[in-house]
Order: C-alpha cells, then sequence, then structure tokens
C-alpha cells in the first residue's frame, strides 16, 4: 500500500533545503543547521546581516498579513 504524504514540502528560511523539522517562525521554517549557525554568528560575521535581513522579510511579510 502506498502512503500518502499530505504533508506540504517546507524549506529552510536561508539555504533553502527541504526541512523535515526545525525551527518555527511565524510561517517560515528554520533547519537545524542554520539554527546553530545562527547561534553561533558573531555580529561583524557578514552572514549575520544575511540572516537577519531574511528573518525581518519574515516579519514584515507576516505584519502584512495580519493586516
Ligand atoms: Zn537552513
Amino acid at each position: 500500500m502506498e502512503r500518502r504524504e499530505n504533508v506540504e514540502q517546507e524549506y529552510c528560511l536561508i539555504c533553502e533545503r527541504p526541512v523535515e523539522e526545525g525551527l518555527r517562525i511565524l510561517a517560515s521554517l528554520l533547519c537545524r543547521e542554520c539554527e546553530q549557525e545562527l547561534l553561533k554568528l558573531s555580529v561583524s560575521d557578514p552572514r549575520y546581516n544575511l540572516y537577519v535581513d531574511k528573518l525581518k522579510d519574515v516579519i514584515a511579510s507576516a505584519c502584512q498579513a495580519a493586516n
């Protein structure tokens, strides 16, 4: 018997890889790897801004949806 997956595949907010289980931020998902990366990043790291920008986008779109 074929197992049907009704769950929509979700992708990581940062790396855009498929995520099975991760950190949910509003309507988006952060994979475990990126979550760990984010925690390790220092503010002086160039990637830090990339992460923060992505998160801002998520929050901004969620705010628009709420209006
Ligand atoms: Zn990721």
